[in-house]
């Protein structure tokens, strides 16, 4: 395990600063858990200063359990997106645009890539020095290695990705208006963000049909495969139950125990041999830690191609690495069963790591993070909300459902907001919010 550095051991050995120079954190990817912390970190431990720089593939910030939503086309990327120049500028830190490549432990430095926009280098490779480096690049879909998924399947794991995916949609869906023809989507992986996105897909349809393209509901159809014998396997059987008779009630053909062998470029193939006709193929059938990782100097990695640590969230081989959110892996329990992918880990990693940093900076061991799991919810956006209240707190082991768990879900993100805005901020944010869903269109329409 990393022995916690003290502050001055780490300025002794540090070859590019004084005694007195400031101490410089290097958050790599602002997702869920690299933004709040860049956000929050204290900028003064004692008499040392703390800058903060945050470096993102990404020119602005979504949170990324509303990715569905963007790529179905419900929601407006461009009302819910944060900028990350102008975060860094309202809380204080650096922003350094591009796509991490590799570490450079012995020298402390992150290299990354050169800076293309529209075939033009705007940036040269660079490299940055750091004094801590906290690693929060996320994941990526996994296809477990089944052939044509990387050719012929869509991922919906970032903000381009999603606006992609949102107009190969929207060309499609006008196609099949214009010629009469049928469009036919399938989701392969019946977790959350499969369900969810299946439900975006028929809200797309009637906001659609709303618009004026009748008949659209008649074209476009919505298949959702999953391997294991239900959909949702992380919710108690009620609540996967109940979230499948709502997608059939809503339209959406669902296939369980069926494990898709392949990708081609008009269907899948299932084991059995069955072919499911598809024109769009999303793959949402699992996460793995990002291809990136194996760069990362001989860090410790799981065979998922997660960054090992430690209860303090240290890198395994590196006291001056963290690494958090869906990129590392924390064995817990006996079992060293790791803890899942989810938005609220990485926030809860964060916080610890916000609260508990200035007294690491000054030689201090951190506490053992601990997960407080407070229950997940599924939303089947403007037709319902499933949720299990967890294994903590007054309520535990319940299940909530219809209103009660649409709020929450809100609630969810509101709360995210207001930990990166302030208050008062994220309280305007969601006003404003509130008065473009009554004067905008309710889908983002082709322009
Ligand atoms: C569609 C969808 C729905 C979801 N719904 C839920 C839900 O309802 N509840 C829930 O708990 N979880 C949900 N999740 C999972 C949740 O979003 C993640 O667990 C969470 O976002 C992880 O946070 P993170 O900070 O680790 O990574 P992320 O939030 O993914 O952030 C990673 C950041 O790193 C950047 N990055 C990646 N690689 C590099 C690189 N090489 N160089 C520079 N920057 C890089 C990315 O651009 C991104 O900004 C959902 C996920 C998806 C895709």
């Amino acid at each position: 395990m990393p022995k916690s550095l003290t502050l001055s051991e780490r300025q002794a050995s540090d070859p590019e600063q004084g005694t007195a120079g400031p101490h410089h954190v290097v958050v790599v990817g602002g997702g869920v858990a690299g933004l709040e912390i860049a956000s929050k970190l204290p900028r003064r431990v004692g008499r040392t200063s703390v800058e903060v720089t945050l470096i993102d593939r990404e020119s602005a910030y979504v949170w990324k359990p509303m990715l569905h939503t963007i790529a179905a086309g419900t929601t407006d990327v461009s009302q819910q997106e944060t900028s990350y120049v102008a975060q860094a500028r309202n809380r204080r830190f650096v922003f350094a645009p591009g796509e991490l490549r590799g570490i450079d432990r012995e020298e402390r430095k992150v290299y990354l890539s050169p800076l293309v926009i529209d075939g033009r280098t705007i940036l040269p490779e660079r490299a940055i020095h750091y004094d801590t480096l906290i690693l929060a690049i996320g994941s990526q879909a996994n296809d477990f290695g089944t052939p044509g998924v990387r050719d012929h399947c869509l991922t919906i794991d970032s903000r381009s990705q999603a606006l992609d995916f949102n107009r190969k949609l929207m060309a499609r869906v006008l196609e099949a208006d214009a010629d009469n023809s049928i469009l036919d989507i399938a989701v392969v992986g019946g977790g959350a963000t499969g369900v969810e996105l299946a439900a975006e897909l028929i809200q797309l349809t009637d906001v659609t049909a709303y618009y004026g393209a009748a008949g659209i509901h008649n074209k476009i159809r919505v298949t959702l495969v999953e391997s294991g014998p239900n959909l949702l396997n992380a919710f108690p059987d009620p609540i996967a139950i109940a979230a499948r008779e709502r997608l059939e009630r809503l339209g959406v053909t669902v296939i369980t125990g069926a494990r898709v062998v392949a990708a081609e470029a008009g269907c899948l193939r299932l084991a059995d041999g069955q072919q499911i006709r598809a024109d769009l193929k999303v793959w949402a059938a699992g996460v793995k830690g990002s291809d990136a990782c194996a760069a990362f100097d001989g860090l410790e990695l799981t065979r998922n191609n997660q960054i090992v640590v430690t209860p303090a969230l240290l890198t395994t081989r590196d006291p001056r690495i963290f690494a958090i959110g869906d990129c590392s892996s924390l064995p817990t329990g006996d079992a060293g069963k790791p803890l899942p992918a989810a938005a609220q880990v990485a926030h809860q990693q964060a916080s610890h790591l916000i609260r508990h940093f200035p007294d690491w900076l000054e030689g201090r061991a951190l506490p053992p993070f601990t997960f407080r799991d407070f229950g997940s919810i599924v939303s089947l956006g403007g037709y319902g909300a499933y949720g299990s209240l967890g294994q903590f707190g007054l309520f535990k082991g319940g299940f909530l459902r219809g209103r009660v768990a649409q709020l929450g879900h809100i609630f969810l993100y509101r709360s995210h907001q207001s930990r990166l805005h302030g208050f008062w901020r994220g309280g305007l944010i969601w006003l404003a919010d509130m008065i473009n869903s009554h004067v905008r269109p309710r889908i983002r329409l082709p322009h």
